[in-house]
């Protein structure tokens, strides 16, 4: 049995190939590889629906292109590498010298030997991606033959959805992104993680639903939440999962609403978890929390990262590979949310019985833990932390933060108070 890293790194290994977008077969090829993992379901949206200000574009499909000189050769060949046509490129079949070519291709000096990665869903162009230095070997006065075998027609907007009941029909949201195509970091480790959480949730006793959601980006959000009115006030708390892969502390950037039970949350595991880690405010670009935190619906999601959106070398390049993530990070990501979900899970507000002066606690019998002299100094630390502050005004979540002490302590010695009956759920 492989580690749960591995694991991980194996499933993005075999989705980076595909070349998907914000709708076709690549799209929906990597969500019935995702059904294979969990019991999503896929609903397929017309093209031509009104969502919210957008209407879901037509299908884009690809099946060929390239960039042949007059001898035959694919000097750039999308078989070898989907990157390099731009994504959402409209059908060509032409020959044209380099001079016109050039308008159509994309290089990043900056890093001779990388392909960026450009998308031109919503205006219709064409176009290829290429290195500095396969441009260098174009030559001016050589005739190319240019095809892009591509398709633009009214399809769907497919996106793949996963509800986990649980006691409450509260929800926690948990979403990313499935519309990158050969990119590791960006979307395919966010994608990873978010199945084996789902994976993980779905063989757990839950106190609240988890609604997973694998879309595309922007228009795949407003599109879900266009058609999904109805749910949103049952959501107490969410996560946008991207760039989870890569070797960059954590990150998590909070909530429009800042303080969030989820920031509290996210903060709280992060600062307790002796690894570097930044927790950063909200701004209105990034990812899909730009569409659950725009003000209308203003929900209490948050977004978790490792490298940040546009801020790393590698970002939308070819550079973002299957060796630009690593294992070890993705389990690392992967737990972390998890501590995070079990704060959600289990934090509470109670109410002391006895709130009239200290309990004789030694007349109680209270559980010890079996830890050293300063384990056990912050257990006892812990439960006059809980009886005095829970006047139902404060979480265990709240608590633990006004004591400096690990959630889990916390909430432990609120078990046992309950347990004697010196604590009563609000
Ligand atoms: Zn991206």
């Amino acid at each position: 049995m492989k580690d749960i890293g591995h694991q991980l790194h194996d499933l993005i290994r075999r989705l980076y190939p595909i070349c998907r977008s914000i709708t076709g077969a690549g799209l929906r090829e990597t969500l019935h590889i995702i059904r294979e993992q969990i019991p999503i379901e896929l609903r397929e949206v017309p093209s031509g629906t009104q969502a919210l200000d957008w209407i879901v574009p037509r299908e884009w499909n690809i099946r060929d292109a390239w960039i042949k000189n007059s001898a035959g050769d694919r000097l750039v060949d999308f078989r070898k590498l989907n990157l390099h046509v731009v994504n959402y490129s409209v059908p060509i079949k032409a020959r044209m010298q380099l001079a016109e070519l050039k308008e159509h291709l994309f290089t990043l000096p900056e890093h001779p030997e990388w392909v960026p990665y450009r998308t031109s869903y919503y205006k219709e162009s064409w176009g290829f991606c290429l290195s500095e230095q396969e441009l260098q070997r174009l030559r001016a006065n050589e005739d190319y033959e240019v095809c892009i075998d591509s398709s633009l027609k009214d399809g769907y907007l497919t996106y793949g959805e996963l509800l986990l009941p649980g006691d409450s029909t509260e929800e926690v949201l948990v979403s990313c992104h499935v519309c990158h195509p050969s990119l590791a970091d960006d979307n395919l480790s966010g994608i990873a993680v978010a199945v084996e959480l789902a994976r993980i949730l779905g063989q757990t006793a839950r106190r609240y639903s988890y609604r997973f959601l694998f879309v595309p980006g922007t228009i795949g959000a407003i599109t879900w939440l266009a058609r999904n009115e109805q749910v949103i006030p049952r959501i107490r708390h969410g996560l946008v999962l991207t760039c989870l892969g890569d070797q960059s502390p954590i990150t998590y950037k909070r909530s429009r609403r800042g303080n969030a039970e989820i920031d509290r949350a996210f903060a709280h595991v992060l600062r307790h978890s002796g690894q570097r880690s930044d927790v950063i405010d909200f701004f209105p670009y990034g990812y899909d929390e730009r569409q659950y935190c725009s003000p209308g619906f203003n929900l209490p999601v948050g977004c978790v990262m490792r490298a940040r959106h546009g801020g790393f070398p590698e970002y939308h390049t070819s550079a973002d590979n299957l060796d630009f993530v690593r294992p070890e990070a993705l389990a690392e990501s992967l737990s972390t949310i998890l501590a995070v979900i079990d704060v959600l899970e289990q934090n509470r507000t109670y109410l002391n019985r006895k709130p009239k002066g200290e309990p004789q606690l030694g007349r109680y019998d209270l559980i010890k833990s079996a830890g050293n002299e300063k384990e056990r100094r912050m257990d006892e630390l812990a439960l006059l932390w809980v009886l005095n502050l829970s006047d139902g005004e404060h979480s265990l979540l709240e608590i633990a933060d006004h004591a400096n002490l690990p959630f889990a302590t916390v909430k432990d010695a609120a078990l046992s108070l309950l347990a004697v009956n010196l604590l009563t759920p609000r």
